[in-house]
């Protein structure tokens, strides 16, 4: 890959997120400075950096979960809209997977699967519930669609949340951590299904300091300190010959 394949820069290639000059501050904080982004369809962008670096709040720019004070944003050439159904639906193209998995804990695996579909999509039950138990077979936790997730493992749990963000359809999927909160004989099964679905073409932005992930499947490598992106390269790169001090001295704390 060319370095403008890499960072998106194609002419004419389609971007399926698009950040332009976006700026944000908590406060006195300036935690987003000068974000210009663009991320290809298909793209699966490791975003990495030290706490406190704006990751999470990059992602949460992405869906509007955070509003920004400067900057655009578009999810597939379609600026984020401020409110209302507009964004509504726009966040619903929009999968987001926490280090918590946030399921409901009174209903079953299934019904988690199934709920949105069925209330925010109005998908006929019987076709929802067929969909929710193909996307339950994908991340290998068919068996368990009647239980509740108090009876289900970390990692299990983790894996019906992404089942339950891939039932809307996403056109992206954000991942933020999502193998942080888990033991770690757990990790593997989460990450084995995020690798698939970059396999399949979905595109991801993945905040994660799991760099077999990033080395086996992604396209990409960013990384962010003090609210900049610092480097955006393809993870050979960026694991042998990052160009930032603050990136060896990241790398140095973590390999
Ligand atoms: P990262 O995910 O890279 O660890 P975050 O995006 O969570 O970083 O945070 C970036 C900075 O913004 C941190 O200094 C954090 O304390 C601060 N911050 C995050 N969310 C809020 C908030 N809601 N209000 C005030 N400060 C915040
Ligand atoms: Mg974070």
């Amino acid at each position: 890959m060319t370095q403008a394949e890499i960072t998106g820069t194609v002419p004419g290639a389609r971007s399926m997120i698009s950040m332009k000059r976006v700026n944000k501050h908590f406060g006195d904080l300036h935690v987003l400075r000068d974000i210009d982004l663009e991320i290809a369809t298909g793209q699966v962008v490791v975003m990495l950096g030290p706490s406190g670096s704006g990751k999470s709040t990059l992602c949460r720019t992405i869906n509007r979960l955070e509003p920004v004070d400067e900057g655009t944003i578009a999810i597939d050439g379609v600026p984020v809209p401020a409110e209302g159904r507009a964004l509504a639906r726009l966040r619903s193209d929009v999968g987001m997977v926490f280090q918590s998995f946030n399921l409901f804990a009174h209903k079953t695996v299934l019904d988690n699967v199934m709920l949105a579909p069925v209330k925010v999509r109005r998908i006929d039950k019987t076709k929802a519930k067929e969909r929710a138990l193909a996307l339950l077979d994908r991340v290998g936790i068919r068996e368990q669609a009647e239980k509740y997730p108090a009876q289900l493992s970390g990692g299990q749990q983790q894996r019906v949340a992404i089942a339950r963000s891939l039932a809307m359809d996403p056109k992206v999927m954000l991942f933020d951590e999502p193998t942080s909160a888990l033991d770690p004989e757990m990790v593997n099964e989460v990450l084995d299904v995020m690798v698939n679905l970059a396999k399949e073409g979905m595109t991801m932005i993945v905040v994660t300091h799991e760099m077999g992930f990033a080395r086996k499947a992604a396209d990409r490598v960013i990384f962010m300190a003090d609210g900049s992106i610092l480097e955006d390269t393809d993870p050979e790169t960026f694991f042998t010959a990052p160009s930032s001090d603050r990136a060896k001295d990241f790398l140095a704390k973590i390999l």
